[in-house]
């Protein structure tokens, strides 16, 4: 099912629905949609359409249900899960569906098409004077609707929920063909199941959304970062507590970095300086901001940290006074993955658990994995705000790339086990692709795994959309 062969019949009937425009099938141009972004997977496509309006795409879907040809929707190419990458199927990009649809200051939204980059929905909301809060390190070529069936998260989760939390309505083109139109922008709508959430974080199984009612949010009028060296884990989560609760909803972001996480940004990204005078093990970036009018978000940050001196768990900080300053603090966790990739070969975690759990969670798995490999350098950093962890392990020096990845299963397996002991998750905000299929059949409960399947054969029948990922 959804494994034949693709005919040159379909692959005509293709190119006339798309026109000139709308398709790429030479070997050199097709190379940036089948390899995904870490160079982890290289797959092949006989075809990739870019279709330029959502009745285009039902067509294409159609014409390949018809055929029970595979598609696999691919946005920004961003992903870390190998999700987006083709095995033979026909690739449709969404890259075309480029319109911002609407912008309304007065419900607050944004009507945009799939293929919008994320960083111009941002500036579309600026504009209007609002704020669309998604943010992350690729927002510069992802896409919405790459953001949306994938359920990204990034730095403003803590304050303004994962991309699921940030919609409103979607348009969907079903498996077969089919337009669903749900852009609905209401606030309330109590009308039975929540279709919309099916397909966000579905990464394209169920369908292929095209367009998504967006909510926005009153721009930020004040902001304040400081970088804060706190005695331990469990220090940076009295930190978390503390300015929660003296900021009400201020808290936008709280990232946890661990020495060597910074000393890998010191020593391999340039201009990059360590903004504390002496060397501490666990930092936090966190960032205040305020919508107000009048707001004194800097005395309000400097009470709080006040507190966690005068409790010895806040042992030195940096606060930015100026957006500049701010950039370089910003700069220094942006870079860890950058740092991390030319520092060596790696062994990545994307794990979660509850927010009061992650010292525990942070010393139980460097002794297990420090067991299993006593010379990796862990680098732990991430969205402790939201009980999110990149617990990451480098390749030690004096070990081949080859040896090193070698223990990558073990690896995974142990951080994994340790998480989900833990009442956490395996995949907190990467998701399942290709990459963690495995895994999704190992952790989730049986009862779990089954409802999923009788969701995909629901929505999708002949298995057409995005086949072999997730589920
Ligand atoms: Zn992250």
């Amino acid at each position: 099912m959804g494994a034949a062969t693709v005919t040159s019949g379909l692959i005509g009937r293709l190119k006339d629905i798309v026109g000139a425009q709308g398709w790429l099938a030479e070997a050199p141009e097709l190379e940036p949609y089948v390899l995904d972004q870490r160079g982890w997977y290289r797959g092949h496509t006989p075809l990739v359409v870019r279709p330029a309006t959502v009745a285009e795409v039902s067509a294409v879907v159609r014409a390949c249900a018809e055929a029970r040809v595979g598609i696999v929707p691919q946005g920004g190419n961003t992903g870390l899960v190998g999700g987006a990458v083709p095995e033979g199927q026909i690739l449709l990009s969404t890259a075309r569906l480029k319109r911002i649809r609407e912008v309304d200051p007065v419900d607050f939204t944004a009507t945009v098409e799939a293929g919008c980059v994320l960083a111009d929905v941002q500036a579309a909301a600026a504009e209007a004077g609002l704020l669309f809060p998604l943010s992350l390190a690729a927002e510069g070529s992802c896409e919405i609707g790459g953001n949306l069936s994938t359920n990204a998260g990034g730095t403003a989760v803590l304050r303004y929920g994962n991309a699921r939390e940030l919609v409103l309505g979607l348009e969907v083109v079903l498996a077969d063909g089919t337009i669903w139109n749900g852009l609905r922008r209401l606030r309330k709508d109590n009308t039975g199941y929540d279709l919309k959430q099916l397909f966000l974080g579905s990464e394209g199984t169920l369908g292929i959304i095209t367009a998504a009612v967006l909510k926005l949010f009153p721009r930020p009028r004040h902001v304040r970062t400081a970088f804060v060296a706190v005695t331990s884990p469990e220090a940076a989560v009295r930190l978390l507590g503390r300015c929660r609760a003296a900021s009400g909803d201020g808290v936008t972001t709280f990232e946890y970095m661990d020495r060597t996480s910074l000393e890998l940004v010191l020593e391999h990204i340039p201009d990059t300086r360590d903004p504390l005078g002496e060397r501490h093990a666990h930092h936090v970036l966190l960032e205040l901001t305020s919508s107000r009018e009048r707001d004194d978000l800097e005395s309000l940050l400097e009470a709080a940290l006040e507190g966690g001196y005068e409790a010895g768990y806040v042992v030195d900080a940096a606060i930015a006074t100026s957006e500049a300053r701010s950039r370089e603090l910003w700069r220094l966790r942006e870079s860890i993955p950058e740092a991390e990739r030319v520092a060596g070969a790696g062994i990545k975690h994307d794990i979660s658990v509850p927010i009061a759990r992650v010292p525990e969670f942070l010393e139980r798995a460097r002794e297990a994995v420090l067991r299993e490999l006593p010379d990796a350098l862990v680098v732990a950093f991430g969205h402790l705000g939201d009980g999110n962890i990149h617990f990451n392990l480098n390749q030690p020096p004096g070990m081949t790339r080859d040896a090193f990845m070698a223990h990558m299963p073990g690896i995974n397996r142990t951080v994994m086990d340790i998480a989900v002991e833990m009442e956490g998750s395996f995949s907190a905000e990467h998701g399942v692709g290709r990459l963690k299929r495995a895994d999704l059949e190992r952790y989730k409960s049986p009862v779990e795994v089954e409802l999923m399947r009788t969701l995909k054969r629901a929505f999708d029948p002949e298995d057409i959309l995005n086949p072999g990922k997730v589920i």
